[in-house]
């Protein structure tokens, strides 16, 4: 008699059961497809009790469950030390191989190396395949064979390789005859994991591919607009789409492939921020240095003056720079905010209160929901001008005209710094430049009720440029 082949799916930051690689691959090449998830403790213990992620995360791994016990199958869902839970697993199962999807974060690669190791010595295989992006590794290399460095020359280079091909969905329902028939276990309560829940539906977030598909629908409707509303943070503009991406409750290739095909000026400039993600990836891959260290090597070590008390200024939103604060305050209720925000706090934090962009980068790590390793350093270093980016360092946001400019109402700071609302809205964007008059009018007291300025944007932008251009020239260089 014929061994029945029996392979496990090892799902990650892939939660979805529709256009999904590895499940796929599996399906295809298996008789009995196991699909299981791992609570990794190395991760989740050091975390506080009420992040949002391992929320998302639970949600979306108990919607994975409920859809596939509704067929007579079911996800393992284990609790433990990753490498150890997936070898248990495969011995438990008697299983052949595990499939799963690359992922091209270094602690990431490690662990799946060691995996991979460990199920060699059973003499179990292991498959892993691109799924996360459109293009990988070094799909995409200059002429002279490097990765590119820089977004535009990547961009048209990613376009001209763009075909049907790279978009086509693996069509896992064709297949699903593979799932293992398996006795359904419960799902793990959150409390169980050393969790508390409650603290995404507030928000109006939800885990799961249900939710991830709602929020593109809603923002077809919306997409031609893209372009020219994605700058204004207090206009529904963007796709909120990012922690979807992030767990892989959505898939990348339907986004693109949507994108692609809609063709209008406002899906074009959508397709270029998918085309920044995988951007960042391909960067991670080939330089997985990025991660503590500047990706331009001059910067390294920068001498930031590094003041504890206008760092917690900054993370706590009382820098006295309204957009800032209200971006810092979006940040803290949500777990979210906009891209604007994020490239106006970033260079706020490096480039105003010379704060090392390190700092900062691990404080968007600790309190976004859409955290990314790629996207959150590529950003931080991209605004701190240490990174892959072909502007030089004198690139400085001005806090105050960039409020001026994309909140031109002050409907985003009212909302985020009530304190100030009653200000009129010139007197919103810098209000220690207010009339005493409005001031009193507003009954607020600066200083009291709202910061004075911490720092003085012009005298530190000077000093900022100082700092920079010791790194980039120093003296006695011979040049
Ligand atoms: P949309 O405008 O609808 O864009 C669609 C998708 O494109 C996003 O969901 C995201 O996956 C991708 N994308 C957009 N802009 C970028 C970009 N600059 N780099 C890479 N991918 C992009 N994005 C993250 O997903 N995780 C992070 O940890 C992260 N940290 C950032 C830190 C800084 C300092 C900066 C400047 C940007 C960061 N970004 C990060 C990129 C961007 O701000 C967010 O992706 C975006 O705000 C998410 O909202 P959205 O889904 O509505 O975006």
């Amino acid at each position: 008699m014929q061994a029945v082949s029996r392979v496990l799916v090892w799902f990650r930051r892939d939660l979805r059961l529709h256009d999904h690689a590895a499940l796929y691959h599996a399906l295809k090449s298996a008789q009995q497809v196991i699909p299981v998830f791992v609570f990794d403790r190395s991760i989740l213990d050091p975390l506080p009790k009420d992040d949002r992620r391992v929320e998302f995360i639970w949600e979306s791994v108990a919607a994975l469950k409920a859809e596939l016990q509704a067929s007579g199958h079911d996800i393992k869902v284990r609790h433990g030390a990753v490498a150890d839970e997936i070898v248990d697993l495969a011995r438990e199962m008697g299983v052949q191989a595990v499939f799963c999807n690359h992922d091209y974060e270094p602690a990431a690669i490690a662990r799946d190396a060691e995996v991979a190791a460990r199920l060699a010595a059973l003499g179990v295989a292991f498959h892993s395949y691109k799924d996360q992006v459109i293009f990988e590794k070094d799909e995409l290399l200059t002429g002279a064979g490097q990765f590119y460095s820089v977004f535009t020359p990547y961009k048209n280079a990613w376009l001209k390789k763009l075909t049907p091909f790279y978009l086509q969905a693996y069509p896992v329902q064709r297949y699903r005859a593979a799932l293992a028939p398996l006795a359904a276990e419960p799902m793990p309560s959150l409390a169980s994991l050393g969790f508390t829940a409650g603290h995404l539906a507030p928000l109006g977030v939800r885990g799961g591919s249900a939710a991830g598909e709602a929020l593109l629908a809603d923002f077809m409707t919306r997409i031609a607009d893209y372009q020219a509303a994605r700058d204004y943070p207090a206009i529904k503009g963007v796709s909120y789409l990012s922690v979807h991406l992030r767990f892989g409750t959505v898939s990348i290739r339907e986004l693109a492939a949507f994108a692609w095909q809609q063709g209008s000026a406002g899906s074009l400039c959508w397709l270029s921020e998918l085309i920044w993600r995988d951007f960042y990836q391909q960067i991670l891959w080939h330089r997985p240095d990025v991660v503590g260290h500047s990706f331009k090597p001059q910067y390294e070590g920068l001498p930031f003056p590094n003041d504890p008390q206008l760092f917690a200024a900054w993370c706590e939103g009382r820098t006295g720079y309204p957009l800032v604060d209200a971006a810092m305050r979006q940040l803290n209720h949500s777990g979210y905010m906009h891209n604007r925000l994020r490239m106006v706090a970033a260079s706020f934090l490096v480039k105003d209160l010379l704060v090392d962009w390190r700092w900062g980068e691990r404080y968007f790590a600790e309190k976004l929901i859409d955290f990314d390793l790629s996207a959150n350093n590529g950003g931080w270093q991209w605004a701190a001008s240490t990174g892959c980016d072909a502007q030089p360092y004198f690139r400085i946001f001005n806090p105050i005209s960039q409020s001026q400019k994309f909140d031109p109402q002050g409907k985003f700071i009212r909302r985020y710094v009530p304190e100030l609302a009653a200000l009129p809205t010139e007197a919103l964007h810098a209000p220690w430049l207010a009339k005493p008059l409005e001031l009193a009018s507003a009954k607020l007291v600066l200083g009291r009720d709202y910061p004075m300025p911490v720092v003085d944007h012009a005298v530190q932008r000077d000093r900022a440029l100082a700092l920079f251009k010791r790194a980039a020239e120093p003296t006695g260089s011979g040049g």
